[in-house]
């Protein structure tokens, strides 16, 4: 199966990537030449962000977890492990940042732990962001087999969490060295070698994304909108490491993008297939209760919906009628000119029948055969054999001829009532309408009769 997500983007979705991909490109022009520039410091900046990237790549690596279960396309799980292994990371470098909750950080962190786990966060998302597009690359469309699924979740999603956790430890325990330290002449391998590779892992994975993705898919689009957020914050990181500078605060923001643009597209996904499935389900019910030929209610809508009105008109101490129709001598009209001339016949009779409908609340639905019910609520026998006149008047105005004695297709019909406080059951209803039919056929058709008073009109 075929993921939206994989399917070649419109022009319309192509050109808002564009635009996007323009619009970061913009703010980064705009905000490097002064990324050292300090700004008012805003303590809660931080932490609001590296929230929000914890909440946002969660959602990420859980739906992107749920679309391999469903396509089986191991790119997607490699890239629900990225976010998988970004939201632990960034939840870790939140709670040891000194200062958050306590001083030095939480889970004993050391002086440099959090800037590691920033670096951990950066290199490693953009590693597995690597792998993601090197897999799409490679498995295209193709889905791995349903019995290999889940060693691929435990390795594509488990491993890079486990690796995680592992680096974590690392961060936490092993004592590191400072993370970064402003480049200077002779110390740029010692100090900045960190630095370097995290920026240097983020551009190969911009470029892998944008030469093994072709760029067609939505998901490699905004794989590449991820991909150059993740830059162009590594970047302006590098660029002003002092906190509340310019350079902090717009690569903060675009620190929730990377995540965050995926997330959008996967919940936009979502309401995509939701609405699809809505309009299938709408679909499917239509087409579930409608006779095909015909297209009034079939014999299922009325099984289920005549118990309901009956119990309502019981309820209600109200009226309930049934008019069964059927068509005289239909056998000699198909036998005379062929069933899809009969199938013609039987189609002007259901609009005849549907055109006498006395209220919205009543229906006509095809029983059986050449054979239809009227169902009438809070209408009594007078009423339905009104009805049931017209219905007969109506299909003898549509001239239909027929080699049958009367020279026109005719309809005979038996009406039955439950009237108020009655106690009868809705199938002693319908066979007393049933039973006057047989009354209006044998007395000669072309005519009506009613189930209780035994009146017939021709
Ligand atoms: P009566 O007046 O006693 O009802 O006679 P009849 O010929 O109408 O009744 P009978 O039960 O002998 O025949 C019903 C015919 O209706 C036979 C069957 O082929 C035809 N019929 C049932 N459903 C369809 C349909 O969907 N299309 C067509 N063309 N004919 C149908
Ligand atoms: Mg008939
Ligand atoms: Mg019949």
């Amino acid at each position: 199966m075929d993921s939206l997500l994989t399917q070649r983007a419109t022009r319309r979705q192509t050109v808002v990537v564009g635009l996007s991909a323009v619009l970061i490109l913009l703010v980064f022009v705009v905000a490097a030449p002064q990324a050292s520039a300090p700004l008012r410091a805003v303590g809660p900046f931080m932490p609001m962000c590296a929230l929000t990237v914890f909440t946002t790549a969660a959602i990420a690596a859980f739906l992107l977890t749920a679309q391999f279960t469903a396509t089986r396309q191991p790119a997607l799980a490699a890239l629900a492990g990225a976010y998988a292994f970004v939201a632990l990371a960034v939840a870790v470098q939140l709670l040891t940042f000194p200062g958050v909750f306590t001083a030095t950080g939480l889970l004993g962190a050391g002086p440099h732990t959090s800037a590691w786990m920033w670096t951990f966060w950066h290199a490693g998302f953009a590693l597995f962001v690597m792998e993601a597009a090197l897999l799409r690359r490679v498995w295209g469309p193709a889905s791995v087999d349903s019995a290999q699924a889940g060693p691929w979740t435990w390795w594509l999603v488990g491993g890079p969490i486990a690796l995680g956790a592992g680096l974590c430890l690392v961060a936490l325990y092993a004592g590191l060295p400072p993370a970064f330290h402003p480049l200077s002449r002779g110390q740029v391998f010692a100090h900045g070698s960190t630095a370097l590779i995290t920026w240097v892992l983020n551009v190969l994975a911009l470029l892998t994304v944008v030469l093994s993705g072709r760029m067609r898919a939505l998901l490699d689009q905004w794989l590449l909108i991820a991909m150059l957020a993740c830059l162009v914050d590594t970047t302006l990181n590098f660029m002003s490491m002092a906190q509340f500078s310019v350079g902090w605060y717009v690569a903060r923001i675009f620190s929730m993008l990377a995540p965050g643009a995926v997330v959008g597209l996967l919940v936009w996904e979502v309401c995509l297939l939701y609405r699809r499935l809505f309009d299938a389900h709408t679909s499917l019910l239509q087409t579930s209760v409608h006779d095909g030929l015909t297209g009034v209610y079939n014999r299922l809508y009325f099984d289920t919906q005549y118990p309901k009105e009956f119990d309502r008109a019981k309820q209600t101490n109200q009226s309930l009628s049934l008019v069964i129709v059927d068509v005289d001598h239909f056998k000699q009209y198909n036998d005379a000119f062929g069933h899809l001339k009969g199938d013609t016949c039987l189609i002007a009779v259901t609009r005849a029948l549907e055109g006498i409908l006395p209220s919205p609340a009543s229906f006509v639905a095809r029983y059986g055969g050449e054979e239809f019910v009227i169902v009438l609520p809070d209408t009594d026998l007078r009423g339905a054999l009104e009805v049931a006149e017209r219905a007969r008047q109506a299909v003898l105005r549509l001239d239909l001829e027929t080699p049958a004695p009367s020279g026109r297709v005719t309809i005979s019909a038996g009406c039955a009532a439950m009237t108020r406080d009655e106690t009868l059951a809705p199938d002693e209803l319908s066979h007393a309408a049933d039973i006057a039919l047989y009354r209006a056929k044998a007395a000669g058709r072309n005519r009506i009769e009613l189930a209780e008073a035994h009146q017939s009109v021709s």
